[in-house]
């Protein structure tokens, strides 16, 4: 058999140079993180052949004894790592995991409150352009505009006046602890569910660094694949009974066919990782990492959105430099610092363009990287801003040049990936 080298050439140089990238870059992508080799090689084995539909014990296809075993392994071990009585590991993502629920309990036309993507939450919460927004009646709660803090009054008041079948609690670019208690008693009082999508913060919840959805949450979903550092796909938990029928209906028959077993497989991997006590002091780090970055930025004259993180990520507020989000990505990526423009609340620019970026500290701290390296990363970016507010994207080139050589000097001292 050939192996990808020769068999495809072209795609092999592509992964290899993503391998490279990876390497050589520092990863700030709030959403992203690294996994393991386990997981890597789990992902990549032979459960990829196998056609599964059905659930453990009860599927439409013959030979399923030993898929079963890794799917019920990564149910077991989701529903330690989350205290939940159910958990489904089917969803191939966030999205879909998030659509698997509207599905369950849900009909096209509902009414449902979620956070608005300007404001920090997914589009999967019923923005515009998605089916979330489309086939529901999509109402959508902000941040308060003196502190950027989710904005509960603005809850309670939309709750009311349009009773919302679910209320949608979540997002992607929320620095701070959301009150799942406040939003329930809300949510009770208009007789809706409130579904929570811990899909950025879910390995801080596994590891207690943040609150748990439960038991105020009627439902939570979730990725595997930021702070739970597994494979990319989405999952689905609660402890109703109820519920969890209907969610396993949703997701099949109703949304998916086949599951992907080899991510299934690489799941489980990756929830028995988040199992041990090494994953509670990662993800420990991740927060005294993204607090330690947070603390040099705004000491470097920039603002931090309500002025710091309670967990693994942050919105940088540019404006008192007068840069603006989509030259100071394109600037911090030619000094190899990965992130992404990111609106702030109440941003006077367009999303192409933003007032921000958004910066997050657990691909980092899988690495290795602590509080010293993220300190320097902190200078390295402050350094970037203020190059680029003094000459202009397009002659920043020395500075940029420095802190790329910088960067990869300290990316060689913390490698990635041995032996492949
Ligand atoms: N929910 C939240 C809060 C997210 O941040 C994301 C991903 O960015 C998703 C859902 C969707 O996940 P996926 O990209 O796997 O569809």
């Amino acid at each position: 058999e050939e192996d990808l080298a020769h068999r495809d050439p072209e795609i092999f140089a592509a992964i290899r140079q993503e391998l490279g990238r990876q390497r050589d870059e520092i990863e700030l992508i709030a959403s992203e993180n690294i996994v393991s080799s386990a997981v890597l090689e789990a992902q990549g084995s032979v459960l990829t052949n196998k056609y599964a539909e059905g659930y453990p014990g009860r599927r439409y296809y013959g030979g399923c004894q030993f898929v079963d075993i890794a799917e019920e392994l990564a149910i077991q071990r989701a529903k330690a790592l989350f205290d939940c009585d159910f958990a489904n590991v089917q969803p191939n993502s966030g999205s879909q995991a998030n659509q698997g629920v509207f599905l369950a309990l849900l009909q096209p036309g509902d009414t449902i409150l979620g956070m608005s993507l300007d404001a920090g939450g997914h589009l999967t919460h019923g923005a515009r352009p998605n089916q979330s927004g489309r086939w529901f009646n999509a109402v959508q709660y902000g941040v308060r505009k003196q502190d950027s803090q989710l904005d509960y009054d603005q809850v309670e008041t939309l709750a009311k006046e349009h009773r919302p079948k679910a209320i949608i609690a979540g997002g992607s670019a929320i620095p701070r602890i959301i009150d799942f208690a406040r939003l329930r008693q809300i949510a009770d009082q208009v007789g809706a569910y409130l579904i929570v999508d811990m899909a950025h913060f879910a390995g801080l919840v596994a590891t207690g660094l943040y609150p748990s959805p439960f038991p105020h949450a009627h439902v939570a979903t979730t990725t595997t694949h930021k702070t739970l550092r597994g494979p990319r796909g989405g999952m689905i938990l609660t402890s109703d009974a109820d519920i969890a029928k209907k969610v396993n209906s949703a997701i099949f028959p109703g949304l998916q066919g086949g599951p992907l077993m080899h991510v299934i497989a690489a799941k489980a991997v990756a929830f028995g990782e988040a199992l041990r006590p090494e994953f509670k002091d990662y993800s420990k780090q991740v927060v005294t990492n993204a607090q330690a970055l947070a603390d040099e930025l705004m000491k470097g004259g920039l603002d931090i959105v309500t002025g710091g993180t309670d967990t693994h990520l942050m919105l940088v507020d540019l404006r008192p430099k007068g840069v603006k989000g989509n030259d100071t990505e394109t600037a911090l990526g030619r000094a190899h610092i990965t992130c992404n423009k990111n609106g702030i609340p109440f941003d006077p620019e367009k999303p192409t363009v933003t007032s921000g970026i958004r910066l997050g500290s657990p691909a980092g701290t899988t690495r290795g990287f602590g509080e010293e390296e993220f300190r320097q990363i902190g200078r390295w970016i402050v350094q970037i801003v203020d190059g680029l507010a003094a000459n202009g994207p397009e002659s920043n080139t020395e500075t940029e040049a420095r802190v790329a050589d910088e960067v990869k000097a300290l990316c060689a001292l913390f490698p990635l990936y041995h032996g492949i």
